[in-house]
C-alpha cells in the first residue's frame, strides 16, 4: 500500500533522472471515486501535481514507476519506452479490470467529461446549440479510460455513453479537433443506425457523411488527425 510521500519520492527520483538540471516540487494525491484515471498538471514555479487513481494503491513498484514515467512523458512531451505502457496495461488487465464488471452498469462513475485541457460537457452543449438546435439529449460524456489511437471515439446507444479518446485531451490539440470528434459522435445520436445488406449495419450512411463534411475545416481537421495524433 503506497502512501503519498512514497509516491512523491518515487516521482522526484524519476524527475532527477529525466531532467537533472531542473528542480520541481512534487505533490501526489489520490483521486476520488472508482475511475481509473490519473492526471498530471504543472503549476506555477515548477510545481507538479499528480493525481493517481486509488485503484493503484496496491500496485507493485515497477507498475507505479511505469505509470509515473507515462505521466511524466505526457507533460514533458517525451516518448516513453513502450515497455512502460506494456507493464502498466498488463497490471490493469490482470488486477484492475477483473474487479470492474461489478460497476460497469454505473457508467457515469468511471468516465469523466473533465479533462486537463477540455471539458466535454461544455463542448457538447456548444455543438448542440450550434448544429442541432440544442435538441440532442445529452448522454453520459467522458474521456476514454485508456489512450486509444485507432478508436478515436464512440457512442454506445445501449449505455447512453459518448466517449472521446483521452489522447486528444492535450495541450497540442486545437479545440476544433475535439469539437469535430464530438460532432462525429453526436451525429451518431442524431442519425439512427440503418440496416444495410444482410447482417451489416450501416453506421456511416451517406447522410451521415454529408453532414460530417459540412463541419468547418473538415479536410484540414481530418488531415491533422491522421498526421498528428500519433505525436500526442
Ligand atoms: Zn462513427
Amino acid at each position: 500500500m503506497w502512501n503519498e510521500e512514497q509516491l512523491e519520492n518515487l516521482i522526484k527520483s524519476l524527475l532527477q533522472e529525466i531532467m537533472p538540471q531542473k528542480r520541481y516540487t512534487v505533490s501526489v494525491e489520490w483521486g476520488r471515486g472508482k475511475s481509473l484515471r490519473h492526471t498530471i498538471q504543472m503549476g506555477k514555479r515548477n510545481f507538479l501535481l499528480v493525481r493517481l487513481s486509488p485503484l493503484m494503491a496496491q500496485a507493485p513498484e515497477n507498475v507505479v514507476k511505469a505509470l509515473a514515467v507515462l505521466l511524466l512523458a505526457k507533460i514533458f512531451r517525451f516518448k516513453a519506452d513502450s515497455v512502460f505502457r506494456k507493464v502498466y496495461n498488463a497490471y490493469v488487465d490482470e488486477h484492475i479490470m477483473p474487479q470492474m464488471p461489478a460497476v460497469t452498469h454505473r457508467v457515469s462513475s468511471r468516465y469523466s467529461p473533465k479533462g486537463n485541457y477540455f471539458n466535454l460537457e461544455e463542448i457538447f452543449d456548444e455543438l448542440n446549440s450550434r448544429y442541432f438546435n440544442a435538441r440532442l439529449p445529452k448522454p453520459v460524456l467522458g474521456w476514454s479510460l485508456r489512450p486509444a489511437y485507432t478508436r478515436l471515439g464512440f457512442y454506445d446507444r445501449k449505455r447512453n455513453l459518448l466517449v472521446i479518446s483521452q489522447i486528444f485531451d492535450h495541450k497540442k490539440t486545437p479545440r476544433e479537433i475535439v469539437e469535430y470528434l464530438m460532432y462525429h459522435e453526436m451525429l451518431h445520436i442524431y442519425i439512427p443506425v440503418q440496416q444495410g445488406r444482410g447482417q451489416r449495419r450501416l453506421v456511416h450512411t451517406a447522410e451521415f457523411k454529408r453532414l460530417e463534411q459540412q463541419f468547418p475545416n473538415y479536410e484540414k481537421i481530418e488531415k491533422w488527425i491522421k498526421r498528428k495524433r500519433h505525436r500526442l
